[in-house]
């Protein structure tokens, strides 16, 4: 429900570019999606496209951006690093130094005007509405610190040849194997719509996750747990449990909770690709109240 006490949004001037491109990105998705699978239907590449794109860029944005350079639950090399925000870049939601400091802000400074999405703003303005106004919290205090890595700074200064390839990519792969049209077709479920589906289980995160769900871990902010967004989001939905404990690498703690990007994130220090997960050690006495401090390195 938004607040009434909350500064009006009308102080907040739009982000014209913002509005172009996610409503080119929207329309692609929702327009010419099926518009031609009217007129030529899509080839089995073109899904499997889509679903491999939709996995790889999903998990770039929550291994990568997320539990990697915005919470440190974990420390890689620098190559897998430059893979994971090349992938977590073709998701389009913005440069990994550009996301993970609006993510510490809403950490820092959740449910408060400062809170770059906000959920007591309601459904709307947490989910996307936030992007397409300016922002006037946002300083250099957050991005200082991610400054310092020379890989997020990488991935920031060629962030947009970085998103054109995801693209690309797509294009490229329809183009070879079924000529032009096929080129199109592709682009257009594995570029624009499958975009348009992770920017939105993305999104649901900052919104359902703080709108709808259970506080089993703690109350002392909106954060909520969600099963069916943690299957869209390769476990993102546990986000009450998160941002109790946000340095933990996991946010499904129990071994049946379906957390994909911790599955991963173990899975490759079993390969020597990743090591000093961090884990809580939260136990039931400890729930509802807040202790993020109680992080130990996984043995
Ligand atoms: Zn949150
Ligand atoms: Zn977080």
């Amino acid at each position: 429900m938004p607040s009434t006490t909350l500064p009006p949004l009308s102080s907040r001037g739009l982000d014209i570019g913002k509005i172009l491109l996610f409503g080119t990105v929207a329309t692609g998705a929702l327009i010419g999606v099926p518009t031609f699978a009217y007129f030529y239907d899509y080839h089995p590449i073109d899904w499997i496209m889509f679903g491999m794109l939709y996995a790889i860029t999903g998990l770039g944005i929550t291994v990568g951006y997320h539990r990697l350079v915005t919470h440190r639950s974990f420390t890689c090399p620098n190559c897998v690093k430059g893979l994971l925000l090349i992938a977590g870049g073709w998701a389009i939601e913005n440069s990994a130094l550009r996301w993970a400091a609006d993510h510490m802000r809403h950490h820092a400074q959740c449910d408060q005007d400062s809170d770059p999405y906000n959920a007591k703003r309601g459904f709307w303005f947490s989910h996307c509405g936030w992007i397409f106004l300016k922002d006037p919290n946002r300083d250099n205090r957050w991005t200082s610190k991610l400054r310092q890595d020379s890989v997020v700074v990488w991935q920031d200064r060629y962030y947009l040849p970085i998103v054109l390839s995801g693209l690309m990519l797509p294009f490229v792969v329809g183009l070879m194997a079924n000529g032009w049209i096929g080129g199109l077709g592709c682009f257009l479920l594995a570029g624009l719509g499958r975009t348009f589906f992770v920017l939105n289980s993305t999104f649901c995160v900052n919104s359902v996750c703080h709108l709808w769900g259970r506080q089993p871990h703690g109350n002392s902010d909106t954060s909520r747990d969600s099963w069916w967004v943690s299957l869209l989001t390769f476990g993102e939905g546990y986000h009450n449990y998160h941002h109790m404990y946000p340095g933990d690498y996991r946010n499904g703690i129990h071994w049946y909770n379906v957390d994909i990007s911790k599955w991963l994130i173990y899975g490759l220090s079993l390969i020597g690709m990743a090591s000093s997960l961090r884990r809580t050690t939260a136990r039931p006495k400890d729930r509802k109240k807040k202790n993020p401090s109680n992080i130990l390195p996984t043995p």
